[in-house]
């Protein structure tokens, strides 16, 4: 099959590789009919993510069709139509037990694997360790474009910004960044009863994205009086829950900035450098502050509110190609700025 393989810092080719088969009697390969690449995998091609070695596979997000399972699996067949979600779950570990399946011990540690500790999705077939316990069967008429992002960044959004932030009822929330995983927090933090939802981003076709996705105000951090313009929307009193989704330390500092006494401060950006957290002004504040990686056990509800018409993931996709334009797509993804790009669609030809 063909696959897209990094080969080091800066280096990855779309190339031949021996088919995936079964190794344990929990696996499930999957024929891969649509995926996406996402910042993370750019950040491994930075170097950032040296758990990453030369040879893998990279991607962790696919809609595909079952065409092989292990002996062990019972509730999956071949030609079931299934989400790869970013996160796999053993079902019995500590953390699985927990609800906690992104820290699952079944394989390697961490439940993200794909990509990462072993072979990911963007390729023709991916290997799927219990297989079982971690593919969703996608419900009759929803197409892959509407589900292709629940692997990864809505439930990203979602649960790290959202559920993590702790939103209710009448709250103000902020969303720091508003690329794609800022923009699940956009789409769902309504979910949670959100008074206000601000968009706070640097350029404007992604503030205006935002908007459009139902966030009720947008503002630049590029006006001098950005900070005043997100006063000015909480009768000066700073934001409930502020939701950072860029991943550099400048957001997360203006995070701390905007959010009130008593407030939230979720992470869900990735982030590669420290920053300095102002506890000599925090430690009377009351302040919470979260961080994760995305576990993905909100993913049968959000199928439920795709089906409703709740949430429009599909929005996210800009950019469409084939498997074999993998390598357009990444450098249409790398400059996504210049193609005003959010996400990429790629699909078996
Ligand atoms: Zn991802
Ligand atoms: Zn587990």
């Amino acid at each position: 099959m063909k696959a897209l393989v990094y080969h080091g810092p800066g280096q990855k080719d779309w190339e031949s590789v021996p088919d995936p088969r079964v190794i344990d009697s929990t696996d499930v390969i999957v024929q891969v009919d649509t995926t996406t690449i996402c910042g993370t995998d750019l950040h491994i091609l930075l170097g950032d993510v040296p758990a990453v070695e030369p040879g893998r596979i990279l991607g962790h997000e696919a809609v595909g069709t079952v065409v092989e399972v292990g002996d062990a699996v019972s509730t999956l067949a071949v030609g079931d139509r299934v989400l790869v979600p970013a996160i796999t779950s053993c079902g019995s570990c500590v953390y699985c037990r927990r609800q906690m399946p992104s820290h699952c011990q079944g394989v390697g540690g961490i439940g993200w694997v794909f990509g990462h500790l072993i072979d990911g999705t963007q390729a023709e077939y991916v290997r799927v360790p219990f297989g079982q316990t971690s593919l969703h069967r996608v419900p009759e008429g929803v197409t892959d474009e509407q589900l292709i992002f629940l692997a990864d960044i809505f439930p990203t959004g979602f649960e790290m910004g959202v559920q993590y932030g702790g939103v209710k009822p009448g709250d103000v929330v902020a969303i720091v960044g508003v690329g794609p995983v800022g923009l699940a927090a956009v789409q769902t933090a309504s979910l949670h009863g959100a008074s206000k939802i601000i968009a706070v981003g640097r350029t404007w076709p992604r503030i205006k994205s935002a908007l459009d996705l139902g966030a009720t105000h947008g503002i630049s951090t590029q006006d001098p009086d950005w900070l005043d313009q997100v006063m000015g929307l909480t009768d000066g009193l700073g934001v409930d829950v502020v939701i950072e989704a860029v991943g550099v330390p400048q957001t997360l500092e203006d995070a701390f900035r905007i959010v009130r006494p008593g407030g939230h401060v979720a992470n869900a950006g990735v982030h590669g450098k420290s920053f300095t957290l102002p506890i000599n002004d925090l430690w009377i504040q009351n302040i919470t502050f979260t961080t994760g990686l995305v576990n993905g056990t909100t993913v049968p509800a959000l199928l439920e509110l795709l089906k409703a018409g709740k949430i429009n993931p599909e929005a996210m996709g800009t950019h469409y190609f084939t498997l074999d334009e993998m390598l357009l797509a990444y450098d249409v993804f790398e400059h996504s700025g210049t193609h005003n790009c959010l996400k990429t669609v790629i699909r078996k030809a």
